[in-house]
């Protein structure tokens, strides 16, 4: 019996989402005094050992080049063959969109009960309870998993990362990798920017700036801060930024350790894909505005005189 778990990578380095997920899934094993193991599909430079610091104990690696291109049946059906040879009853996956990809099919591969949204360690007292965020994080689930394997999606800074001793015995997986039936033919990926999902500081503009000429600021705030830029949903559908920035119910979800709202109302629609922030700033002009009651710190006044002047207030403290 064992607990597995999905290292997610980006360029030859484990993501952040995916050493919370071998910490949470190592605190698990110890919970149920189990082996906690780790997997990785395609290439990866990252040094596998290394991650025994995490808590885990093995590292199975598939490192078949065709695995660099996600295809979310292929990965699945790649998962159950290991998760089955190392006897895995919890699977871990992070609640990104390759874990919702691959997780969910994994599951019914498996006959596994699955858990998404996880935010805590699963209550083993009586059973295995899990508690997970619903209605956009407005309210809390508590879901038993009766089934004999479990997967579990866990939710981005949800569970911090963990660090301690300790080397990781890597094995190559015996698998058949079978054959995509879908192909990449082309794919343009940004660069030079943080990627949003992954930004530890999401700098993100509203209505409020009132046009695309006015993201100087904001994106000298970010460059400052070492963070992403992000943006509401009309501000992308005028055309201001990228849809790529888009956040929310219907753009990407995300859950920085501080998000920083200008002139953003706080639409509900919007709340649903930050509020798993830990720390949320909002400046408006607006002290009625809804994402006060969201925010940790708030800043009421115009974002075109309090953006300058929070942009020289950083700049005097590092220095430049
Ligand atoms: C099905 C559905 C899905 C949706 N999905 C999303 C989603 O994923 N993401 C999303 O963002 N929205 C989404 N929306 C839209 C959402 O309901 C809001 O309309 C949107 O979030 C509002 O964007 P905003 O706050 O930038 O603009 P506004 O609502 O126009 O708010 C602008 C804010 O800026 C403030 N302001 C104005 N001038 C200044 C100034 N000079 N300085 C400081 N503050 C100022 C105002 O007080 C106001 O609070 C969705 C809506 C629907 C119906």
């Amino acid at each position: 019996m064992s607990v597995l778990i999905f290292i997610d990578h980006l360029e030859g380095q484990v993501k952040k989402a995916s050493l919370e997920a071998l910490s949470y899934g190592a605190k698990i094993a110890a919970q149920v005094g189990s082996n906690a193991e780790g997997f990785v599909l395609g290439t990866i430079t990252a040094d596998l050992a290394e991650l025994g610091k995490y808590g885990i104990q093995k590292v199975h690696q598939v490192s078949d080049a065709s695995l660099d291109q996600l295809d979310a049946q292929v990965y699945a059906n790649v998962t159950v063959q290991i998760a089955q040879s190392a006897g895995a009853d919890i699977i871990i996956f992070p609640n990104n969109l390759i874990g919702k990809a691959v997780a969910p099919r994994v599951a019914a591969r498996l006959k596994a009960g699955l858990v998404s949204g996880a935010s805590e360690l699963p209550d083993t007292t009586n059973g295995f309870v899990v508690k997970k965020v619903v209605f956009s994080g407005k309210a809390f689930a508590r879901v038993k998993i009766d089934s004999a394997v479990k997967v579990i999606m866990l939710n981005p800074n949800a569970y911090p990362v963990t660090e301690g001793e300790g080397k990781a015995e890597v094995v190559n997986a015996t698998v058949t990798v079978p054959a995509s039936k879908v192909r990449v033919t082309k794919s343009n990926a940004a660069t030079g920017e943080i990627i949003l999902t992954e930004a530890e500081i999401v700098v993100s503009g509203g209505r409020g700036l009132k046009g695309p000429e006015n993201w100087g600021g904001v994106e000298e705030l970010a460059t400052l801060l070492g963070a992403a830029t992000a943006c509401s949903r009309p501000v992308a559908d005028s055309g201001w930024r990228p849809h790529h920035e888009h956040v929310g119910q219907t753009g990407i979800a995300i859950a920085p350790n501080l998000y920083i709202a200008i002139g953003i109302s706080g639409a509900i629609q919007h709340l649903a894909g930050v509020n798993r922030s830990k720390t949320i700033v909002v400046i408006n002009k607006d002290a009625e505005a809804p994402f006060f009651k969201a925010a940790d710190y708030g800043i009421v006044g115009d974002a075109l005189e309090v953006l300058p002047k929070i942009i020289s207030a950083v700049k005097r403290l590092k220095g430049k």
